[in-house]
């Protein structure tokens, strides 16, 4: 009934809002259910040895959960996709990839998640890695050692929204035989789909815009080469952080209204990037779809907007802490990505686990606000804001 992830066809729709809800494997043939079914399930039936359906044992393989994967792989435009319990265990599992005297350039914006288990988890394992400017090409260059045996980079970048040129960086990486990662967590496929332009590996935590809902903790991984598909599906099954047949149906169910969803969270981004930008209180916005942003061009080539993601810093004339406690309709929460507005401090909150000095040469500073821009009415996220920054005068 269902194809399995490497006889997938990438079917090629003309528009990605087609692929959203038509992509992968859609419906169940078995029945004309218009919804993939919830295949929960860990084992399969065998008729005799070796005489199998297919299916043998849902870490090895789900339906549901290959349903989605062949979604994302279409959507993403590569070979296969590969589902995980969440961001960080899609990140582990690429990291996997590598092995001890190897080094991974990243880039000075990351997830503080992806910084730490490179820091904490990976270093004993002899696997390290280097922080350096992925924005700058050239000098970026000069850094690829022989030991380097990848480039992962974010763009626009977690939390300052810095533009890294991608196909810039798959050119880098090919001209020096190592692999190019894009976390494409922030823009999703429906914004910028980095294997376009000749990225090797693109991850995801699809726990953000991808299942949208704040409800879901899971991580995606779309790659376009056979050889790199079989090594990650190995990967995958023998290391197990896979992601369960209820979370995947969830997923696919998000996925659906992803177009929709970003259109309006993007729509009321820009309005608040200008709103920000105009107001007294507000000393710097970072926000990549703002004419005077850096990379806004290097964006606008490789991506349909700038994004739903702003940070901002106020002056110093407020009080931020104050500024956290007085949001009301807006959660002060980590995640981003989920249709209610959220805002949180990098500095303690998603980027804490990098340690200070590297946060101040970085750009993370104690007064940096992220706001992930809901789906709510604009003007009621703008009066939120405005009520917040009056309560916060010192
Ligand atoms: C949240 C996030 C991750 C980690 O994903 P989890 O699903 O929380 O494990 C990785 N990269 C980026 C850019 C993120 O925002």
């Amino acid at each position: 009934m269902f194809k399995k992830i490497s006889e997938v066809m990438i079917m090629g729709y003309k528009h990605i809002e087609s692929a959203l809800i038509h992509g992968g494997i859609y419906g169940d043939k078995q029945t004309g259910a218009v919804n993939v079914p919830i295949y929960q399930t860990s084992t399969y039936e065998q008729s005799g040895l070796g005489q199998n359906t297919g299916w043998e044992y849902s870490r090895t393989g789900n339906p549901t959960r290959a349903s989605l994967e062949a979604l994302i792989a279409e959507l993403e435009g590569g070979k296969a996709g590969f589902a995980f319990g969440s961001g960080m265990a899609a990140i582990t599992a690429v990291l996997s990839l590598f092995q001890s005297g190897d080094k991974i350039i990243i880039s000075s914006n990351v997830y503080g998640g992806t910084f730490r288990v490179l820091d904490k988890i990976f270093s004993s394992f002899d696997i390290t890695y280097s922080i350096e400017d992925t924005t700058n090409i050239e000098t970026l260059g000069n850094k690829i050692t022989p030991d380097v045996k990848a480039i992962l980079v974010e763009s626009p970048a977690n939390p300052l929204l810095t533009v890294t040129d991608l196909r810039a960086v798959a050119e880098l990486a090919k001209k020096h035989h190592i692999l190019s990662i894009v976390d494409n967590t922030f823009m999703t496929p429906y914004l910028q789909r980095p294997i376009e332009f000749g990225i090797d590996i693109v991850v995801h935590s699809a726990t953000k815009y991808l299942g949208g809902h704040s409800d879901v903790v899971s991580g995606l991984v779309v790659v376009n080469d056979e050889k790199l598909a079989e090594r990650l599906a190995f990967i995958q099954n023998s290391t197990g952080g896979v992601l369960g047949p209820f979370d995947s149906f969830l997923l696919i169910r998000s996925i659906k209204t992803l177009s929709v969803r970003m259109d309006r969270h993007v729509k009321n981004a820009e309005k608040i990037a200008v709103y920000l930008q105009n107001h007294e209180a507000v000393k710097n916005v970072y926000y990549p779809g703002l004419a005077t942003a850096q990379g806004y061009d290097i964006n606008k080539r490789q991506a349909k907007n700038g994004g739903a993601m702003i940070s901002f810093e106020l002056y110093e004339n407020y009080d931020i802490k104050r500024f956290f406690s007085s949001v009301k309709l807006i959660a002060l929460a980590e995640s981003l990505g989920g249709v209610e507005s959220l805002v949180c401090h990098p500095a303690s909150m998603t980027h804490a686990s990098i340690p200070y000095e590297i946060r101040q040469k970085v750009g993370i500073t104690e007064g940096l606000i992220r706001l992930s821009v809901g789906i709510e009415n604009v003007e009621d996220i703008i009066a939120d804001l405005e009520q917040a920054i009056k309560e916060s005068v010192k």
